[in-house]
């Protein structure tokens, strides 16, 4: 199977029906890029090619140069098993709008079996009756509902973002998280009785009353979740506040 960045780049298409303001196509390339999203087709713009749309594509031209221009919906999304509508209003009547998440995952997860488009409608008055009926699925993005109405690249943004969201997820990219190694019980074992003998040393703890704090001091590290680094820098630290006994001083003599 594809991997989920390529998916997202040859199987995920954006499509914007007669978009009035060509500015706002540009945006929606830069969206996209950023996004990692390339497939662009156009549905009867008003104006394009244009200067404007080049501008505001900035770094993008080349997904603005490579849409594809198209007369009808269907040309555009003819060969999709999923089209996503994409709808500022939340209609409820036969459809229950996805949210942005789910849709964007069943978007990436259907796009192994072939093209799937998202659609946005125009600015002036978004997607038709018809052009609804013509999608299998609908997303709406909650937003206020006093003004709930994004400019078009703000929504593709929205959309891209947690596509690139789900799309890193599958891919199990490193993250700060998944780099570290996690500390081992008896790491932040050792970590617990080093902090109560320094704490000893300060003069912090109270013989006898020392149960309580360094139960609450178990709950607070724990919830941190410190790596094997994070614990050794949180030794080090104690070691030289104690008077500079080093942390692997330390560790030997808790192993011998
Ligand atoms: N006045 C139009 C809104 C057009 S905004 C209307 O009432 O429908 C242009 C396009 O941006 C919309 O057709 C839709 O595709 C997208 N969009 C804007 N806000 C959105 C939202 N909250 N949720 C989903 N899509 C939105």
């Amino acid at each position: 199977m594809k991997s989920s960045h390529n998916r997202m780049r040859d199987a995920i298409r954006v499509v914007l029906i007669e978009t009035s303001h060509p500015g706002n196509i540009g945006a929606v390339a830069r969206a996209m890029k950023n996004m990692c999203l390339q497939q662009l087709v156009l549905v009867s713009p008003r104006h394009f090619p244009s200067p404007e749309a080049d501008a505001r594509a900035s770094g993008a031209r080349d997904v603005l140069h490579q849409a594809r221009v198209v007369s009808s919906l269907e040309e555009a999304v003819g060969d999709c098993p999923v089209v996503i509508g994409v709808s500022a209003r939340k209609r409820s009547e036969s459809w229950t709008a996805l949210g942005p998440r789910e849709a964007m995952e069943l978007a990436l997860g259907r796009a192994a079996q072939g093209p799937v488009a998202l659609v946005f409608g125009r600015e002036s008055s978004g997607l038709s009756a018809q052009e609804l009926d013509r999608c299998t699925h609908l997303v709406h993005i909650p937003a206020n509902p006093d003004y709930s109405s994004l400019n078009i690249a703000m929504a593709v943004q929205v959309l891209g973002y947690e596509l690139r969201m789900q799309s890193l997820q599958e891919a199990g990219a490193p993250s700060r998280g998944d780099m570290a190694v996690p500390a081992s019980v008896a790491q932040m074992e050792g970590f617990f009785g080093h902090l109560e003998q320094a704490l000893h040393d300060f003069g912090f703890l109270q013989p006898g009353r020392e149960g309580r704090i360094m139960h609450r001091l178990r709950r607070l590290f724990h919830r941190a979740a410190p790596d094997e680094r994070e614990v050794n820098i949180l030794r080090g630290i104690l070691s030289s506040a104690q008077g500079g006994k080093s942390m692997r001083q330390r560790s030997s003599q808790e192993e011998s």
